[in-house]
């Protein structure tokens, strides 16, 4: 495929230093070691593996990274982050690509990744802790798909490793503190 990228670079400028101020972290500074990629416990699955990710965005290529499935799966375990020997905090780049994909509506493909990251918070936020039968069942249920892993959830159950009623942390004040200085961030931006 032929890019232009004086083009991309023109049509999208403004993009790098939007990640840049979201996130915190000067992308221009990865020199493509390769290091963050070759722990990434996903990178195998990514389409576009953390290392190429920063690439794309030094080049602005913003469709190619907010439409990738890698800014997704990233399970923001923070492997990536701990080995680069720049220190960019390529998880927190991560999660700050995947609130601007939201932003911009650039869910279609990872729909469903996105449903479980609503279901899992709205967990957090109600419970201090993820219940996960909750978890499951509400995912399932937004997906259409009832019964998906039913056995398994059962079989969990039976065995006493995951508990059929949820129950709420002591610091409940403290997690709907969390929740709001988050929501007064979003707005200010
Ligand atoms: S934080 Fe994301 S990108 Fe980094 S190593 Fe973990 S899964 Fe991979
Ligand atoms: S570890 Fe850091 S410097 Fe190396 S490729 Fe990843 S982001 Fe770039």
């Amino acid at each position: 495929m032929h890019i232009n990228l004086t083009a991309v670079a023109k049509a999208n400028a403004g993009f790098l230093e939007r990640v840049k101020a979201a996130s915190g972290q000067d992308v221009a500074q990865c020199y493509q070691c390769g290091k963050c990629t070759a722990g990434c416990p996903v990178g195998y699955a990514m389409d576009e593996p953390p290392t190429r990710i920063m690439r794309l965005l030094q080049l602005s290529l913003k469709d190619e990274v907010l439409n990738s499935n890698a800014i997704w799966l990233c399970s923001t375990c923070a492997t990536c982050t701990t080995r680069c020997p720049k220190d960019i905090d390529i998880a927190g780049v991560m999660d700050s690509l995947r609130i601007m994909a939201k932003r911009e509506g650039r869910i279609k493909a990872v729909r469903s990744i996105d449903l479980f990251n609503d279901v899992f918070l709205g967990s957090v936020r109600k419970y201090g802790r993820v219940h996960e039968l909750g978890v499951g069942m509400g995912h399932n249920l937004r997906t259409y798909k009832p019964f998906k892993d039913a056995d398994i959830g059962t079989g969990l159950m039976l065995k006493g490793r995951m508990k059929l009623l949820p129950s709420k942390i002591k610091g409940q004040g403290e997690i709907a503190r969390i929740f709001n200085e988050v929501r007064k961030l979003e707005e200010a931006e």
